[in-house]
């Protein structure tokens, strides 16, 4: 299958970018072999060849710990991007997965920095900065969850939300777009929720967030689109994670239901949404919020 697939692409890059077809000469077919291969490796985890998306790019994923940021950590870093990633407070699991991408052979740093907080997004960003030279691609993922009724939803509830999840989005964004600005090129990924798209009992506070984060990231789109700066949200549906383990308690078959596709979509599904969008095969995608959400919401 590698191998067949390791043809056609030998002919499409003929093709496409050498005008060449079969009966050209050897030499052509060499060098082209050559260029392509170097675009693959053979990966010892998935005894597959996977051509590489994200060569030599330079990544800022922020909570990257567990979950979703970390499939994606996980995701870049077989696409041979530079992996920056930060958490909170799960130190031992940001270690782990700082060794786990290196062992792709990319850099990667595990930063404690939390992303509610101005001061420390500037930190963040100085010392990515000084550590990778530049940011490439910048994906807002950290975020919480304290449902409650609106009669029970207190003041600092709604603060906490709202801080860890759109005003995050917002101290990021400001801070990666100056070396994206500068070098006319970047990708920024904010990872919405289909509650922000369709609102959901409850989760008042969440779903207002993650609203914001589309009107945010709709309107950064169009504030830099002309300096190639794309700015694009994910709205996953119910995917498994800490975030939704609860929702297991009674019984996971119950919110089935609600989800044509009948299942909890996994972290790995959402991070090749986020593979797309980082990497050029979305160079003319930008303002677009993507569901992934097993048609939930359609
Ligand atoms: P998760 O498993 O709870 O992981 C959350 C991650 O964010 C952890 O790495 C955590 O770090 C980090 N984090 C939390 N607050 C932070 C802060 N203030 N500063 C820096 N890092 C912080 O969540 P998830 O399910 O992967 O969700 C990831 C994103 O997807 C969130 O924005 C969430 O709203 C969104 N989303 C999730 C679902 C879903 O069904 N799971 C659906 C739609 C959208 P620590 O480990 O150090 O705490």
């Amino acid at each position: 299958m590698g191998a067949f697939i390791l043809y056609c692409s030998i002919c499409y890059k003929l093709i496409t970018d050498y005008n060449c077809y079969a009966t050209d000469n050897l030499v052509n077919i060499v060098i082209v072999f050559t260029q392509i291969t170097d675009n693959y490796y053979f990966s010892s985890h998935k005894s597959t060849f996977l051509m590489k998306l994200l060569e030599n790019k330079i990544a800022l994923i922020t909570g990257a710990s567990r979950g979703i940021g970390e499939a994606i950590a996980i995701k870049f870093a077989e696409h041979g991007a530079n992996v920056a990633f930060t958490y909170l407070s799960s130190d031992e699991k940001a270690q782990a997965l700082e060794a786990k991408l290196k062992a792709y052979g990319v850099n990667a740093k595990a930063y404690k920095s939390n992303a509610g907080d101005y001061a420390a997004s500037e930190q963040l960003a100085n010392d990515v900065l000084k550590d990778f030279g530049t940011i490439d691609i910048c994906v807002n993922n950290a975020g919480i969850s304290k449902d409650n009724l609106l009669l029970r939803l207190t003041p600092e509830q709604w603060d906490d939300v709202i801080q860890a999840n759109l005003k995050s989005v917002y101290n990021l964004t400001r801070q990666v777009i100056k070396p994206m600005m500068k070098a006319r090129s970047g990708s920024i990924i904010n990872m919405s929720s289909i509650v922000g798209v369709e609102g959901n009992g409850g989760q008042s506070s969440y779903a207002a967030s993650k609203a914001g984060i589309i009107g945010f990231t709709k309107s950064i789109a169009q504030e830099l689109g002309s300096r190639n700066i794309r700015c694009n949200a994910i709205a996953p549906g119910f995917i498994e994670t800490d975030m939704t383990h609860y929702l297991k308690d009674g019984g996971a078959e119950k919110w089935f239901e609600k989800i044509p596709m009948a299942r909890f979509g996994k972290p790995e599904e959402v991070a090749n949404v986020a593979l797309f969008l980082a990497c050029d095969m979305s160079s003319y995608v930008s303002g677009q919020v993507i569901n992934t959400c097993g048609a939930m919401s359609t």
